[in-house]
């Protein structure tokens, strides 16, 4: 029987049918709907020449355990990303964890031994490192062109994405330097914090409240929280918007129902109802943006829009910036060439390292 057809039951989109070789894909609650992992593997799929192909799998809630068997039994499925909402719930299901996604507690990436079993990683983290620290397209040099060592990193959130970030940075910077993490649920960012620092040596966390005490410290300021983010975000009481904010100060969001078309009537009463949060969220960050070290530099892992209004201020003010988007790339590249497919491009004559920058460029033609 055919991928598609075995797959049938435990997904709600979908597929067309599958005869290629080798398989991967995404599976979340609807990647369908706008995930970019398919588009940027199928490009390295095309590249490479190879009969392979990379599909959204949607999966309800209480189907992931049976798609994850499924999987595991479909022996051309290479490996799959993982989104929201399957980040944690996956742990359990798979056979093994890479180390670091044990110590992060999420997955996003799962690939194959050769004896079949899935095991998960987590790519978000480097991605961000080589977003930091590698020559990117365009660039003559890289964003950090003295890496992360000794630096002193002041990472917003605390997060599936942070997470990743937090463990990554803090093992790049070799006990060096600092990490502060400061979350609007303190808790978090103690708890992640404390996790870091008992991994690698550093790591400190608070809430919201620290962050004007802390940002002039910081030559590196990471935001890993949504805020600044386009699109409509939705809560059980209803509907908000964040991507006027800066993280850099606190944020409250009205809420408006969902009970209508979410077009530019709901859009001008939620700005309506948020506009004074939004000038003293507006007032509060251009505050901490003329605190920030004069040396620091700014890195969202927003990539929606491109500039966030964290990089607006900062790169109004002088400091340089780097966006989502190539961390983003990253860790499609690092999930492919190092992960899921490395002894595949191996087995092709390509290095590990010439296995990554083909993949990458060819990711970056079509991000
Ligand atoms: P998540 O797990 O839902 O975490 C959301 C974070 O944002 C939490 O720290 C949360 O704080 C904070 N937050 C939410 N609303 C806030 C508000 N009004 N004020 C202050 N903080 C607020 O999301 P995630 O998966 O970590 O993703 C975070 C962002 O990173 C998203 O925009 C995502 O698109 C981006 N991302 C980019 C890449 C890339 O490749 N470039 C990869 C992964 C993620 P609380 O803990 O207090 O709720």
């Amino acid at each position: 029987m055919r991928l598609d057809e075995r797959l049938r039951a435990h997904i709600t989109n979908t597929l067309s049918p599958v005869t290629t070789r080798v398989v991967a894909g995404i599976v979340g609650d609807e990647p369908s709907k706008y995930a970019k992992t398919p588009v940027l593997w199928n490009a390295a799929f095309r590249d490479l020449g190879w009969d392979a192909v990379s599909l959204p799998y949607d999966v309800a809630p209480g189907n992931l355990a049976a798609f994850v068997g499924a999987i595991r039994d479909a022996r051309e499925v290479a490996g799959f990303s993982v989104t929201v909402p399957y980040k944690i719930d996956i742990l359990p299901l798979l056979d093994d964890l890479d180390p670091i996604a044990r110590q992060i507690g999420a997955v996003n990436m799962v690939g194959r031994t050769e004896s079949g079993a899935l095991v998960g990683y987590n790519t978000d983290g480097q991605g961000a490192i080589d977003a930091l620290t590698r020559k990117l397209p365009g660039m003559d040099r890289p964003f950090l062109p003295d890496g992360l060592k000794g630096r002193h990193v002041l990472l917003l959130g605390a997060g599936g994405a942070a997470r990743g970030v937090a463990f990554y940075v803090a093992s790049a910077m070799l006990g060096t330097g600092t990490l502060r993490i400061v979350n609007r649920t303190a808790a978090k960012a103690v708890a992640l914090a404390t996790g870091v620092r008992a991994a690698y040596g550093i790591g400190e966390g608070a809430g919201e409240d620290k962050l004007h005490r802390w940002i002039g410290d910081a030559d590196l300021v990471i935001n890993a929280t949504v805020v600044g983010q386009s699109g409509w975000r939705r809560a059980p009481a209803g509907a908000f918007l964040v991507e006027p904010y800066s993280p850099l100060a606190p944020s409250n969001p009205a809420l408006v129902g969902t009970d209508r078309p979410m077009d530019g009537s709901i859009v001008r009463e939620w700005f309506l109802a948020s506009k004074k949060d939004v000038q003293t969220n507006a007032y509060d960050a251009l505050d901490a943006t003329s605190r920030l070290n004069p040396a620091a530099s700014c890195f969202d892992l927003v990539y929606s829009p491109l500039e966030t209004r964290f990089l607006r201020d900062a790169r109004l003010a002088g400091h340089p910036t780097l966006n989502g988007k190539w961390m983003n790339v990253a860790q499609a590249a690092d999930g492919f060439a190092r992960r899921v497919l490395a002894k595949e491009l191996a087995a092709g004559g390509l290095a590990a390292d010439a296995a990554y920058d083909r993949v990458f460029e060819a990711m970056a033609r079509v991000w």
